[in-house]
């Protein structure tokens, strides 16, 4: 059956699930709903923006690490991993389907001081539990295999090479989107503007759309990235959500390494990486305010006078690069933990969050898409357990803090 051609009208007034958003998370929940053979609902997908331009998807470094300090973070990463790396299988084995680069060259989390290097020890203890391959490195076992750095003011470092890199996701999102859409889920162009409640406020009703038709919606699903807040606000709900700017470098070396960069994350806050023939080095700015959802003004001083001195001085052949890329994308960044929001709204039970991922979503589209539609199926997590990113922690403002946010 070919594929639904994307319309602005949906071809009908009501559907069981109606995903806010259409990009990473929105195609994670529509493809892993329409291919459980257990849900047989209707599922719309609304998306304001079609070429995905300004979205978190479109500006993501798409890498995926075991080194999270929460457990369940780590088991959603490995469950990315797995997913990843049998990609084809999970698309039942459609021929048209790609293979999905997982390039391993691992994160390395350098320790300039003790006190860090303490942290990252005990971080390591809890990903090895876990069956994760970090290893704390001495400085001098770092030099060892990876003599480019320069490590004077370094105590150790954690790192890992399995699993933990560049994956290609954009692949993951064409195919979620595509296969969604071949399974029977709708794509629309168009905004979700307003939402109506019942009268007892314990149910979302209908969505209505920028070009103004009303639907009715059995569950919402709030994927609206960064305008999350937008989203909820329509019922009322706050979220801790800000639009938060991270910036993107891409540069060439006149003299490239030998090996592999690692994504290094330097004490300074700066990170950088191999990016195929190239280097990719990202951070935020000094001053880390929210932005409006339309600011995606690059800030060019950035490069001259912070991340190129950085990477300089880290990796002493940096001295003669050429910058030929960069952009400025926005982090769905949650003021309360950097952590992600996820499940029922406590009141409102059939509006759902997959909200607030900061700068860890992409690899945990695979997890987190399938949990959110175990919920909607079931009314149950039934692989992880996601209670831990409910709602409740944001309305008793008790974070559950992951330390390890790039
Ligand atoms: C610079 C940068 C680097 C990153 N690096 C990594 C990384 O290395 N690894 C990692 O795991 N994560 C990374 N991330 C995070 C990751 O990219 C995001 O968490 C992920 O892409 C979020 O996807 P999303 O679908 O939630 O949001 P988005 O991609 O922003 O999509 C939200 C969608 O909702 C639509 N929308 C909003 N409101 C409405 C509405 N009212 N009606 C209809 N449509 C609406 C928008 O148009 C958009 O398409 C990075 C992010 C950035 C910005």
């Amino acid at each position: 059956m070919a594929a639904p051609t994307i319309t602005n009208i949906p071809s009908r007034k009501a559907y069981d699930v109606v995903i806010v958003g259409g990009a990473m998370y929105g195609s994670s929940i529509a493809w892993f709903l329409s291919a459980n053979p257990d849900f047989d609902g209707s599922i719309l997908v609304v998306e304001r923006d079609p070429t995905y331009e300004f979205t978190s998807t479109s500006h993501t470094n798409s890498c995926i690490r075991q080194q999270f300090s929460n457990e369940i973070n780590v088991r959603i990463s490995q469950f990315g991993a797995e997913f990843i790396k049998n990609f084809q299988s999970y698309m039942g084995d459609d021929p048209r389907v790609p293979e999905i680069t997982l390039q391993s060259f691992g994160y390395m989390y350098l320790a300039d001081n003790e006190a860090f290097a303490g942290t990252l020890r005990e971080a390591q203890k809890v990903q090895q539990t876990l069956g994760a391959g970090t290893r704390f490195m001495t400085a001098d076992e770092i030099k060892q295999d990876y003599p480019f750095y320069q490590l004077d003011d370094i105590v150790g470092a954690n790192h890992n090479l399995i699993d933990e890199g560049y994956f290609d996701g954009n692949t993951i999102f064409d195919w979620w989107r595509r296969s969604a859409r071949e399974k029977g889920a709708e794509y629309i162009t168009n905004e979700v503007v307003a939402m109506t409640m019942n009268r007892g406020g314990s149910a979302v009703e209908t969505v209505t759309l920028k070009s103004g038709e009303v639907i009715a919606a059995g569950t919402v699903v709030n994927a609206s990235g960064p305008r999350a807040v937008l989203t909820s606000r329509m019922l009322g709900i706050d979220l801790p959500i800000e639009p938060r700017k991270r910036y993107t470098f891409i540069f060439d070396a006149e003299q490239p390494l030998e090996q592999d960069l690692p994504l290094t994350i330097d004490p300074s806050g700066v990170h950088m990486r191999t990016e195929g023939k190239y280097y990719l080095a990202g951070c935020p700015p000094d001053e880390d305010p929210a932005v409006a959802y339309d600011d995606f003004i690059q800030d060019h001083s950035l490069w001259q006078e912070k991340v190129w001195p950085i990477i300089a001085t880290r990796v002493p052949q940096f001295e003669a690069v050429k910058l030929i890329n960069s952009w400025a994308g926005h982090y769905a960044f949650n003021t309360l933990d950097q952590n992600a929001i996820i499940g029922a709204h406590t009141k409102v039970k059939n509006f759902i969050f997959a909200n607030g991922f900061s700068g860890h979503g992409f690899q945990q589209s695979p997890a987190m898409g399938r949990g959110i539609s175990e919920w909607i199926t079931y009314g149950e997590y039934r692989n992880l357990d996601f209670s831990p990113f409910g709602y409740e922690r944001i309305e008793t403002e008790t974070p559950f803090l992951e330390k390890a946010v790039i």
